[in-house]
């Protein structure tokens, strides 16, 4: 391994916040106590539970009640989708199979689209910049559809999507199914208090802010019914069954505190490194392209395409010289799979395993951008050559 490291990975996981991992400690240790019990040891751990969903709840413009706490994003996107679905269909017992329509664009991550899928659900098509197109998202919508599940900001190419638009073409055009959110990538940049307020349920993962991993939460607006996804002990108020993870989930809400707390000012660093990062690519090596406009991404996305260099090679040269990056492709038996969400946004092939994703985060430096700057053009002029 090189000696330094230039981690721009952030969007696929950012290393934990020294206040998490100081929430996190007691809980691993002597205050192991399971919140279900009726004991002293129980009480405290429920003490816990309970400040953890106020700060959780708060940090996503939600009642306490409202909070279910999953094992990360993805169990949160399948409980949102799953969940009404679910509870529609059991509320139409007589008439099996009318749950009714799961919708989503294109371009969502796989927690959603996959979900969708093995719902039977219909896919909208997405605008080149990776937003749902929403004269699309109106003619697919009817009485018959159930969950529209729309992500705030995208994994892959960083572009925000105008949500308030999108509740206003459901509430329209299908004013029984429920808006489901995916807020995974966009909790460290964005106020997702106030930008999902249009949404029924929220997602979002602890990994993503400087939180542990396998930890997450469900917003379920009051009025909006889920069937449980996991059945056992009826924690949750019955929606997501299972033993606390309390360590997690004070180590995310210490997370999420934090991140609030500083979220301007680190949007304002880091799209500034974003933007010497970007610019100083764009320059030094020929040919290269942004993918999606700059001003509709979150702070930490920088995602760029360098023609005729395959991705996952460079991913590999990058990573011996220091620097950690993610391709816009992955290798599937032996072929160059190109990323789903850049197919969705109209890009050929050829062009999509060309793509790179440069993802800072809170932690992320001059020293970083400098390393990045110096390594990639040498790195894409090696593989072009
Ligand atoms: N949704 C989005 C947009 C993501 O980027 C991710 C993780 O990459 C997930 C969902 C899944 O979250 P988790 O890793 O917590 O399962």
């Amino acid at each position: 391994m090189p000696e330094t490291i230039a981690y721009l990975d952030h969007a696929a996981t950012t290393p934990m916040r020294p206040e998490a991992v100081a929430a996190m400690l007691g809980f691993l240790t002597e205050r192991y106590g399971n919140p279900s019990g009726s004991h002293s040891i129980a009480r405290q751990a429920r003490l816990a539970l309970d400040e953890a969903r106020e700060v959780v709840a708060t940090a996503l413009g939600a009642q306490p009640g409202e909070v279910v706490f999953t094992a990360g994003g993805t169990e949160a996107d399948n409980l949102a989708i799953t969940g009404v679905h679910a509870a529609r269909e059991g509320a139409r017992r007589s008439h099996p199979g009318q749950g009714g329509t799961v919708v989503c664009p294109a371009a969502e991550h796989h927690a959603v689209l996959r979900t969708c899928a093995a719902l039977g659900g219909r896919l909208v098509p997405a605008l080149p910049d990776a937003t749902v197109d929403l004269d699309a998202l109106a003619d697919t919508l009817g009485p018959q559809t159930s969950v529209v599940s729309v992500m705030l900001a995208n994994n892959e190419v960083g572009t925000v999507t105008p949500l308030a638009e999108v509740a206003a073409v459901v509430r329209q055009q299908a004013p029984d199914a429920a808006l489901h959110t995916d807020a995974v990538q966009a909790f460290p940049w964005l106020d997702v208090a106030s930008l999902a307020a249009p949404a029924d349920l929220v997602a979002v993962s602890a990994h993503k802010f400087g939180g542990p991993k396998g930890v997450g939460a469900l917003v379920v607006r009051a009025g909006t019914s889920i069937a449980p996804i996991i059945h056992g002990g009826g924690q949750e108020r019955d929606r997501r069954s299972g033993t606390h993870n309390i360590a997690g989930i004070v180590g995310m809400a210490a997370a999420m505190r934090a991140t609030v707390a500083t979220r301007d000012a680190t949007v304002q660093r880091v799209a500034a490194l974003r933007d010497r990062l970007a610019d100083g690519l764009l320059a030094a090596v020929p040919g290269a392209v942004e993918t999606g406009p700059r001003r509709s991404k979150v702070a930490g996305n920088c995602h760029l395409r360098f023609p005729g260099v395959e991705s996952e090679a460079l991913v590999v040269l990058l990573d011996q010289e220091g620097v950690c990056a993610s391709a816009g492709s992955a290798c599937a038996s032996g072929a160059m799979e190109p990323s789903h969400v850049l197919m969705a946004m109209g890009l050929p092939v050829t062009e999509a395993n060309t793509s790179l994703r440069l993802s800072l985060g809170a932690t992320s430096s001059d020293d970083d951008v400098d390393r990045a700057l110096d390594v990639v053009p040498k790195a894409v002029a090696h593989l072009a050559g």
